[in-house]
């Protein structure tokens, strides 16, 4: 038997009420890590390095959902994507991310890669030999798993997601730039498919192309939209790392866009390094970390 709010909740909920865990969380312990608001950079105790015990701290608590396994697939090398029944009920945001449960304590954080729009949920993660990936791996079509979510406060801003009437670069509202580390690339998909018409700009950088994931369903997205525009980097097959002279080439209003850079917290980290030398203000960056790369 296993319980169906998990230990790390519990242990969360009930420090969150004093003041060490408002303590470790806004100082970035390990709770932080489980903590949606903190991850989407909107969490006022973090920004503010404050310490009041309140309610504001916690996790949002968010249904649980018996799902099923549909398919597998294979996204990139050593890359698979996880279809799962999406339940009747369960509404989320482009950008957002749900928990897997697959045994007591073996749960994980991914995003939604999968579009609002579509059928099923679809989650895509890098198989390592880890404990969980192991379980995950041995998952058969059928097989049922647990779900809680969504979470998450990353999604796309509103006046880009306006319809577009002329070409790239031509639209007066702030263009969106998404720098995409590796498998970081999951939530990006999701938007993607969900706002087919947005002014976007994706650099996608990977250490070779066979570790790209979707490339192949980016690169024809692109070829059907006059305003999205893809430029991959292949750091291990003479490309470079995404730099400042990259999306000044790339992005005609580069001054004016918002900001979206998720992947490993390194990957993170450069990418707001980069954009401050640049000079882009922090209201226009938004991250999320895959903590556990
Ligand atoms: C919001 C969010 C969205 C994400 N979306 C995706 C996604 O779409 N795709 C994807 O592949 N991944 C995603 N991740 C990351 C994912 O949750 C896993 O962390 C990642 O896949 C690595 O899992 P693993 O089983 O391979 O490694 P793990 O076995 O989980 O180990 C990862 C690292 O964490 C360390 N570690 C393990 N346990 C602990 C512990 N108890 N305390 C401290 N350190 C520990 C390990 O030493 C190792 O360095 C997301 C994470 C977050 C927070």
């Amino acid at each position: 038997m296993w319980v169906q709010i998990p230990p790390w909740a519990f242990t969360h909920r009930a420090h969150s009420s004093t003041v060490r865990a408002s303590a470790l969380h806004a100082e970035g312990s390990w709770f932080e890590s489980r903590c949606a608001h903190k991850r989407s950079e909107a969490c006022p105790v973090a920004n503010l390095r404050s310490c009041f015990g309140v309610q504001i701290l916690q996790r949002p608590q968010m249904p649980f959902y018996s799902v099923k396994l549909l398919a597998k697939k294979e996204a990139a090398e050593k890359t698979t994507a996880f279809f799962f029944e999406k339940p009747k009920n369960f509404k989320f945001i482009a950008g957002q991310f749900i928990s897997l449960y697959l045994k007591k304590n073996l749960i994980h954080d991914f995003s939604i890669a999968s579009s609002p729009k579509e059928k099923d949920l679809m989650i895509t993660t890098r198989m390592r030999p880890s404990v969980f990936k192991n379980s995950l791996k041995k998952l058969k079509t059928g097989n049922g798993v647990k779900i809680e979510g969504p979470f998450g406060q990353l999604s796309l801003h509103r006046s880009s997601r306006a319809k577009l009437t002329t070409g790239h670069g031509k639209n007066k509202k702030p263009p969106a730039v998404f720098l995409a580390g590796g498998i970081g690339i999951t939530p990006f998909r999701s938007m993607l498919k969900s706002f087919p018409d947005m002014k976007i700009t994706l650099f996608y950088s990977n250490r070779r192309k066979k570790d790209a994931a979707f490339l192949e369903e980016l690169e024809n997205l692109e070829k059907q939209s006059n305003n999205f525009k893809l430029i991959t980097t292949m750091t291990r097959e003479k490309g470079k790392h995404i730099n400042s002279e990259m999306i000044k080439e790339n992005v005609k209003d580069w001054r004016k866009g918002i900001y979206y850079a998720i992947g490993s917290t390194g990957f993170v980290q450069s990418m707001v390094n980069l954009l401050s030398e640049m000079k882009i203000k922090p209201e226009q960056i938004k991250t999320e970390n895959f903590s556990g790369y």
